[in-house]
């Protein structure tokens, strides 16, 4: 017995020990001339975040005797030519963390004081030594080579007939002469990452196919072959929904409430293992249409949604013509505030409206993939998860991307992304599916790489059974699914969860208002025509009243006449 109360003690003391040496506690130090974090260590961030959940960010110039205390493993990302403060420099030299230099100024840190780096602009051939790979990307890039006779390389660019270092390893230090994170390249330092970290890989790339923008305007017939076709294929494939399909003509919006056939469609999808993703609620702003606007940015403004689209719009102040920061920041508090009760309203109509039709989401996935960093963080709170991309600028919604691997960036607040990677079948290209295998094949360099896709269900069954068969020729290869993730979606009043494959719900709305909200008139002759009618009704219904309320004073007289 004593020796089972050891154990135990020894067990609750021991845990958080244990717990904390699985996840490395990292540091990031970066060397930027940018105001804001840049978006490469966003990036940079999102890719740690798939070994570490203990991250740190801190500019070079904020770094205190303390800031490495923990830190286990450090990285220095120089973004552009600068002296690393001193003080900066001794701490990163002192400091007994496993060193990752990325771009400029590494070599001013003693790890690299003995490397010489050369930038070298227009390489787009590399070569990966881990798996005797070339890659020629498609754009080119500009990268630093390392002129030192290196033992261990990881990764190497070809110039001109002859090869150089980019990614090498001294001891358990590394340093990349990759730095544009946001580009192709990249996927070579994701790769370099397990072994800075020494984590084991499984040997395993995950893959998935979105049936994409399944609207109230989807073709049901088109839908349900494609949708079966993949099922009947043991793919546990994933329905991208949006409740409402507005009509930009005339404003008008259709709900599936409209379209009894398609929902049916959809149902049975889910009944046979597809998991529904909400896909925003209209995917769309002011006057675009369903599936070609966006939600959750404000495109023609290029700023967070601040207005509901009935509304004047807001355009955001910049920084520069307020006099001190504290006011912009009590400025931008406020017109944030308006951005989020317009996440909330959009996000919690979605997934109510989902339920209440007798779906079950299971994830988000932002129309364009575009949203602020404080709409991800809103976000956060109604889903456990987004599929695709991230926008890793706050202000420019087109700098964009994603990691290769799954992972839960500092950016999504604790969900995880699952990245979709290979693009989609683009029917305005000739051999869309090679496109596609191109892509899968540059992935492959990285380890547990995703290899995630997507398809309109309006191109039919062309290219279909292409694109799996490319994708299940993937080496390793295995399909999410998603109902196993342990994965979750809440409102207030509703609540899904998905686990070992089966999916709970509880809905504390009562059901007659959700019902009757599911069907509400939505059009402007619907809700006329139902006013019209409300009208007439309590104008008969007060007529009648009235006469027999007269018959009954007749009667009444009548009766005291003869009385
Ligand atoms: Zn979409």
């Amino acid at each position: 017995m004593r020796y089972k109360v050891l154990i135990l003690l020894f067990a609750l003391i021991g845990f958080p020990h244990v717990a904390l040496a699985n996840s490395p506690n990292v540091t990031i130090v970066y060397s930027s001339t940018s105001n804001d974090v840049p978006p490469e260590i966003y990036k940079l961030d999102a890719l740690v975040s798939r070994f570490s959940e203990d991250i740190h960010i801190l500019r070079d110039t904020e770094v205190t005797e303390t800031s490495f205390k923990k830190t286990s493993h450090l990285f220095y990302f120089g973004l552009n030519a600068a002296t690393i403060p001193a003080s900066t420099r001794k701490l990163i030299n002192e400091s007994n963390a496993a060193l990752y230099g990325i771009g400029f100024n590494a070599n001013q840190l003693r790890a690299f004081e003995k490397i010489d780096v050369t930038r070298i602009q227009g390489v787009s051939k590399f070569y990966q030594e881990r798996t005797n790979t070339s890659l020629t990307f498609a754009l080119a890039d500009t990268v630093f080579s390392v002129n030192h006779q290196m033992k261990n390389v990881h990764a190497r660019i070809a110039q001109k007939d002859k090869e150089y270092p980019t990614i090498i390893q001294l001891n358990e230090h590394f340093y990349s002469g990759i730095y544009n994170l946001l580009n192709r390249s990249s996927l070579l330092f994701a790769d370099s990452l397990y072994d800075f970290f020494k984590e084991e890989a499984k040997p395993e790339h995950l893959g998935y196919i979105r049936l994409e923008d399944v609207n109230p305007s989807t073709d049901p017939k088109l839908l349900e072959k494609t949708g079966n076709y993949l099922l009947d294929r043991n793919i546990p494939v994933l329905l991208a929904v949006i409740p409402v399909y507005v009509d930009p003509d005339s404003g008008q919006a259709i709900h599936f409430n409209d379209r009894p056939k398609l929902l049916n469609v959809i149902k049975n999808l889910e009944k046979r293992g597809a998991s529904v993703i909400a896909h925003g609620y209209t995917h769309q702003y002011r006057s675009s249409e369903t599936g070609e606007g966006f939600e959750f940015w404000d495109v023609e403004n290029n700023q967070p949604v601040l207005t509901p689209s009935d509304e004047q719009s807001i355009i955001l102040k910049p920084e520069e013509t307020f006099s001190n920061t504290k006011d912009y920041n009590t400025y931008l508090r406020d017109v944030l505030e308006g951005e989020a009760s317009y996440i909330q309203s959009k996000l919690t109509k979605s997934v109510h409206e989902l339920v209440s039709l007798g779906l079950h989401p299971l994830a988000f996935e932002a129309p364009h993939y575009t949203m602020s960093h404080s709409g991800y963080q809103l976000t956060a709170t109604y889903f456990s998860n987004v599929f695709g991309q991230i926008q890793w600028s706050n202000t420019e919604w087109e700098v964009m991307g994603t990691t290769p691997y799954v992972s839960k960036p500092s950016l999504l607040h604790g969900m995880t992304l699952y990245p979709e990677t290979i693009g989609y079948v683009r029917t305005d290209l000739p051999r869309p599916v090679e496109e596609m295998r191109r892509a899968r094949d540059e992935l492959l360099i990285v380890r547990e790489s995703m290899i995630g896709g997507f398809y309109h269900p309006y191109i039919g069954m062309e290219h279909l059974a292409d694109l799996v068969d490319m994708m299940e020729s993937t080496p390793g290869f295995q399909w999410l699914d998603l109902r196993d993730q342990d994965e979750w979606v809440r409102t207030e009043d509703v609540s899904i969860q998905a686990s070992n494959g089966t999916i709970s719900l509880q809905d504390n709305r009562s059901p007659l208002w959700s019902q009757l909200e599911l069907n509400m008139p939505n059009s402007f002759l619907e809700k006329s025509l139902w006013a019209l009618v409300i009208i007439t009704f309590t104008a008969v219904l007060m007529f009648l009243t009235y006469t027999l309320y007269l018959r009954t004073q007749r009667k009444k007289r009548l009766f005291k006449e003869r009385g």
